[in-house]
């Protein structure tokens, strides 16, 4: 199948050849038709596989028919950088076709927020927003949504793991009930087909790969003791072939403190977590793209986010908590079919979690041998329990008002 057998406009199709996409990917083979053809859809896809593209074109295909007078598509995105990224794809794809967009996201200053009030205002063609500031928008009352005809959810396993449901429904709200919808998701719990069902009618459903890495990802492991850590990142981090490398850690306090001791240690690093100003990750994000800077350590905010070619390296300092994320991770190399190497340290503790992982992916990841300079490497026993190093939080008990 090739790209001539959708019929798209010749602008969208010069859009497609300067973004370089030459073949659709498994997901647009599937999933552009029925777009194409007025139906709603709830489609398992990860980030990586072309799932963007694959309700993009279709939409802008519909809305390059059309006229142009009101907001015809809403995207609702988990995140702003993911806000972001699906906004440039719109730019490359829809440039010749002369759609317009603007991604609506929290934080920025207040001309910021009168940027993205002014192009709702005047009728955008395209808004991709994520939920909050969408709600803070819309509640103004300046914003009319009644001409949108297609809505997409993009990620909404995350949306509702990050509690935007109530937004969702309360956006939804604003939509007209005659429209398409579209919901993507790289997984697929019973709370997602709960709200699919609530706002698709009578979908047709795909399926990519369900929560499986991409083929092109060489998964390596290293078991660990946590002193052995950064001798070993560092040894990793000298060979020259990765100059785009990707660092993740669960907690923000460890990977403020790996950045300093990485940086002390003569790597050009930054820091990338959720205590930075929405600008000082755009400046991270712009110099990791230009390729000026090569190394980001970042909490899993950075691992939904971030979509940039030619990353070769990822390494999971320690085992995210939730095994979903391992895939969200590990996917932020090899994009769209081309290859990359994840490595993951597992210390003693993590031993049981990354098992889970090894069960959701269905097989083994490659053990490696740690260099004999660093000492003995813990027995893998991940039946045994062990207890965190991290207090538990008391539990939030909310107190009376007194009358
Ligand atoms: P996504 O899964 O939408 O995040 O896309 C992953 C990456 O694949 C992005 O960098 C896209 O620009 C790229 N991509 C999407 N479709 C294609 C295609 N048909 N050919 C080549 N690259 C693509």
């Amino acid at each position: 199948m090739t790209f001539n057998d959708f019929n798209f406009d010749a602008q969208l199709f010069e859009g497609l050849q300067s973004m370089g996409y030459v073949k659709p990917t498994p997901i647009q083979e599937q999933a552009i038709p029925l777009i194409l053809d007025r139906k709603d859809l709830i489609a398992c896809a990860q980030t990586g596989t072309g799932k963007t593209a694959s309700y993009l074109l279709p939409v802008l295909q519909h809305i390059s028919t059309t006229d142009k007078k009101h907001t015809k598509a809403l995207i609702l995105a988990p995140t702003r950088e993911l806000a972001q990224q699906i906004d440039q794809q719109v730019e490359g794809l829809a440039y010749f076709a002369g759609i317009s967009s603007i991604a609506v996201y929290g934080g920025g200053d207040g001309m910021i927020y009168e940027q993205q009030r002014r192009a709702m205002v005047d009728g955008v063609d395209i808004i991709i927003a994520t939920p909050g500031r969408l709600i803070a928008h819309l509640a103004s009352g300046v914003i009319k949504l009644e001409h949108v005809e297609y809505l997409v959810l993009d990620e909404a396993d995350r949306m509702l793991d990050m509690g935007f449901y109530e937004d969702l429904i309360r956006i939804i709200g604003f939509l007209p009930a005659k429209r398409q919808t579209m919901l993507f998701s790289a997984t697929m719990p019973g709370k997602i087909r709960k709200l699919a069902n609530t706002i698709l009618k009578d979908p047709e459903q795909i399926n990519i790969a369900l929560s499986q890495p991409a083929v092109g990802i060489l998964q390596q492991v290293y078991m660990v003791h946590d002193h052995q850590k950064i001798k070993l990142i560092t040894s990793l981090l000298k060979d020259d072939s990765h100059n785009s490398v990707l660092i993740f850690a669960s907690r923000k306090e460890t990977v403020k403190e790996l950045n300093r001791t990485l940086r002390k240690a003569g790597v050009k690093a930054e820091a990338f977590h959720s205590d930075l100003e929405q600008e000082q990750r755009e400046t991270i994000l712009r110099s990791f793209k230009a390729r000026q800077l090569p190394v980001i350590i970042g909490t899993d905010v950075l691992s939904r986010g971030i979509d940039v070619e030619g990353i070769s390296l990822v390494i999971n300092f320690d085992v995210p908590p939730d095994p979903e994320d391992y895939i969200h991770r590990i996917g932020r190399t090899a994009r769209a079919e081309t290859t990359g190497t994840a490595i993951t340290f597992v210390n003693e503790r993590d031993q049981r979690r990354f098992s889970t992982i090894e069960s959701l992916i269905g097989r083994e990841i490659d053990r490696v041998t740690l260099p004999e300079e660093l000492g003995e490497a813990p027995l893998y026993q991940p039946e045994v329990k062990r207890k965190s190093p991290f207090k538990k939080k008391k539990p939030f008990v909310r107190r009376q008002k007194s009358a």
